[in-house]
């Protein structure tokens, strides 16, 4: 295909080439032997009343290669012949005859000029020189003469008529040469698009080709495939990087869709099985239908409900079809109701939560969606807190209007490598599923899709053994 690209650019600039040599070369230069034809018999005019003007003549004739022949102009036609210059020879003014004269001057005196071609054949022939044989000059049928006759006036007012030949050369032959010139470029260049279109083809398309093949790999589920590419053009490089993060990505999505079927069906099976166990239990076992027992059963269910509120409202947000419900209100005022509720439900525990805000933070947000946000923060902080039962909870406006929450624990901490992971749907730390912590991996994606929704920024620090400290900010106005 490159290839055939390269011989269509090359064909198009070869007959360009050619058409300007064969059609232009002649045009062209039989309009520089008239303009200079022309030239001398404006040179002549002016001469023509001088002294010496036979000398000027033959000067001219020599300057511009010409023959010269002027004559004055009586009443009846050519009257006597004034100057005559390089008119030997080879000059066609020599043998053409008086009536040839009248008659060529006749036809220039309609227009003012005429030009006439004559062979120039004969005028070469074969002559004797000094008793040896001289071979032909002319050696092409396209060797001509040119006449060229134009009336003119003199600076003293006198009509006089200039007669003025000069030898064509042969351009035909200089043509012939050019196309043996052409043909040899032509071959040059259809060797060079053959390299260049190897090249190419090495270097391009072959890389292209491989990428193309190694994503249809990618595409049919194959996502341990490298697109690394030795290639010298970026856009290539580029082209492989890109290809190579996009597998590396999609092969992140597909073990998290797995993990998740993994995870999901535990987290449902478990209430499940607990429900339909405590369930028989209470209808096979008499005695066994106690308030304790139903609470299982109702704990369990709402266990069930959650999980499955979730997985909805996270699906919503990735269909982007949330809107907020935006009113004004106090964040402070959200921070410590928050930290008041989980200190009492979690008191028998040993947890303490600790809040530090200024008296008032007022914002304008989507009021549910941020106690959401702060208690789903809260309670990942409640769960990974480990040994350490101490949880803080800060809000402040910053110089730049923003307003800042973050919600600080002191256990066990996250890996930095997993710290971008962790906002992922689906995504677990430890994969390893444990019972007593809660949670579907869920939460952090769900945060951050309300936070997006609120144009906020939002973000962790944490170091392993440690703690975290999970922040967000809320623009001053929504
Ligand atoms: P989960 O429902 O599993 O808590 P999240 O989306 O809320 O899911 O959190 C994703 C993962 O991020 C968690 O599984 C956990 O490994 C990690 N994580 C979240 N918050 C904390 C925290 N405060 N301390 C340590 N790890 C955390």
């Amino acid at each position: 295909m490159l290839f055939a690209y390269l011989a269509v650019f090359c064909g198009v600039i070869l007959l360009l080439i050619w058409s300007s040599q064969s059609l232009l070369l002649n045009r062209i230069y039989s309009r520089i032997m008239l303009s200079r034809m022309d030239a001398a018999a404006g040179d002549l005019a002016t001469i023509c009343d001088s002294e010496g003007a036979q000398r000027g003549a033959e000067v001219i004739a020599v300057n511009y290669q010409v023959g010269i022949a002027v004559f004055d102009l009586t009443d009846t036609g050519l009257g006597s012949r004034l100057l005559w210059a390089g008119g030997e020879g080879g000059s066609v003014l020599s043998r053409l005859t008086n009536a040839e004269y009248a008659e060529l001057y006749a036809a220039a005196s309609v227009s003012g000029s005429v030009t006439r071609t004559y062979s120039d054949r004969f005028d070469f022939a074969p002559s004797e020189v000094g008793g040896t044989l001289r071979p032909p000059l002319s050696i092409t049928a396209d060797a001509h003469r040119i006449v060229r006759v134009r009336l003119m006036e003199t600076p003293s007012g006198n009509q006089i008529v200039v007669f003025l030949d000069a030898a064509m050369m042969p351009v035909g032959s200089a043509a012939g040469a050019l196309q043996v010139e052409i043909l040899l470029l032509s071959i040059v260049l259809v060797v060079g698009a053959l390299c260049l279109a190897y090249v190419m083809s090495r270097r391009i398309v072959a890389p292209i080709t491989r990428l193309t093949e190694k994503a249809g790999r990618l595409a049919g589920g194959h996502y341990d495939v490298s697109f690394a590419e030795e290639s010298s053009y970026r856009e290539i490089g580029e082209l492989s990087a890109t290809l190579d993060y996009a597998a590396g990505e999609l092969s992140k999505v597909d073990g998290l869709q797995k993990e998740l079927i993994a995870n999901i069906s535990h987290d449902l099976r478990t209430p499940l099985t607990m429900i339909i166990g405590y369930g028989e239990i209470m209808r096979d076992i008499e005695g066994e239908n106690k308030p304790e027992n139903v609470q299982v059963i109702i704990d369990e269910a709402k266990r069930l409900s959650g999980l499955v509120n979730d997985i909805l409202q996270l699906s919503r947000y990735q269909a982007g079809c949330e809107t907020l419900d935006i009113s004004s209100f106090n964040l402070a005022e959200e921070l410590q109701h928050t930290a008041a509720s989980y200190g009492q439900m979690l008191e028998g525990r040993g947890f303490h939560f600790f809040v530090q805000v200024p008296g008032a933070l007022p914002v304008t947000a989507d009021r549910l969606r941020v106690q959401q946000v702060i208690n789903n923060l809260v309670s990942n902080a409640v769960n990974y807190a480990g040994d350490s039962r101490e949880i803080m909870l800060i809000g402040k406006q910053l110089a730049d209007g923003y307003l800042r929450v973050e919600v600080v624990d002191h256990g066990e901490g996250i890996p930095p490598d997993k710290l971008a992971d962790i906002w992922q749907r689906y995504y677990k730390v430890d994969a390893q599923h444990k019972r007593s912590v809660i949670g579907s991996g869920l939460g952090l994606s769900i945060v951050r899709g309300i936070l997006e929704l609120h144009h906020a920024r939002y973000g962790v620090e944490s170091r392993l053994g440690e703690g975290s400290r999970f922040w967000f900010e809320l623009p001053p106005k929504q």
